[in-house]
């Protein structure tokens, strides 16, 4: 569904991404690994279009997508929920949901299946729905997270690019994000690319990872693989 064919990435003179490849298949997850600064935000960035990238080539869906504009990018059915989660404080619940429909809005499609896709986002997460009428400024870190994976949902993408979910939460809470991404694939089918510092738990819940280093991939496999390889162990799992 998506395949990224030796992209470079520059922010001036920093070389952030050398010839990176990657692929994901429809429905699966597939998680990104590395240090502070490998360039895993970076390759998010590069496929949404929010940074732009020089050489090489993205596909999604059999299409090139390169040098198209964000908003574009949104149409065809790929949604980033960016680091920080960077939700509209001042709006309520409600309106950062119906923000994530805007370019749905912008098509003129029915008020109707937006409604009805509200209605799917409270029964994912039944938390915003008590607090719907609430700024959301004033929700708790895990709820701006769920706001954040809402409004993403809310553009009914394909693919799901997901920054560090888990930054800054309590472990439950990330079980529980967690355990909705994965109904997110097993229901809908949706694919997911997920950057975590939690190593450990993004590879238990993905099908397969891409390891960083200072913008190039060192290694890939499943992530079962992964998860037993003793470099990445040492260097990325910590100890039980
Ligand atoms: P983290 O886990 O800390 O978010 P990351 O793996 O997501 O790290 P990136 O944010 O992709 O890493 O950064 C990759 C490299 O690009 C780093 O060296 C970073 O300093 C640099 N970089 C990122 N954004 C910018 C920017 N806007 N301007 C200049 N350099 C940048």
């Amino acid at each position: 569904m998506l395949k990224i064919t030796n992209i470079n990435t520059y922010y001036g003179q920093v070389h952030a991404l050398k010839n990176i490849s990657l692929h994901l298949i429809a429905g699966e997850i597939v998680t990104l690994i590395g240090a502070n600064g490998a360039g895993k935000t970076t390759i998010l960035n590069s496929i949404s279009a929010v940074t732009p990238v020089k050489g090489g080539e993205i596909h999604f869906s059999g299409n090139p997508i390169q040098g198209l504009a964000p908003d574009r990018i949104v149409s065809l059915g790929i949604s980033q929920v960016p680091e920080g989660r960077q939700v509209f404080k001042p709006l309520s619940v409600e309106d950062n949901l119906e923000l994530g429909a805007y370019l749905r809005f912008r098509a003129r499609e029915g008020r109707g299946a937006i409604r009805h896709d509200l209605e799917e986002i409270y029964t994912l997460f039944p938390r915003l729905k008590e607090r719907r009428r609430q700024m959301a400024g004033t929700l708790s870190g895990g709820e701006q997270q769920m706001l954040a994976i809402g409004r993403a949902l809310m553009a009914r993408p394909k693919l799901l690019l997901l920054d560090e979910p888990s930054m800054g939460l309590a472990p439950l809470v990330v079980q529980e994000i967690f355990g909705v991404i994965d109904n997110l694939r097993r229901e809908k089918g949706t694919t997911v690319l997920l950057v975590e510092q939690n190593a450990k738990a993004a590879l238990k819940m993905a099908d397969r990872g891409y390891v960083l280093e200072t913008g190039k991939v060192i290694l890939e496999g499943s992530a079962s693989e992964l998860l037993e390889n003793k470099e990445v162990q040492r260097a990325y799992l910590g100890r039980d």
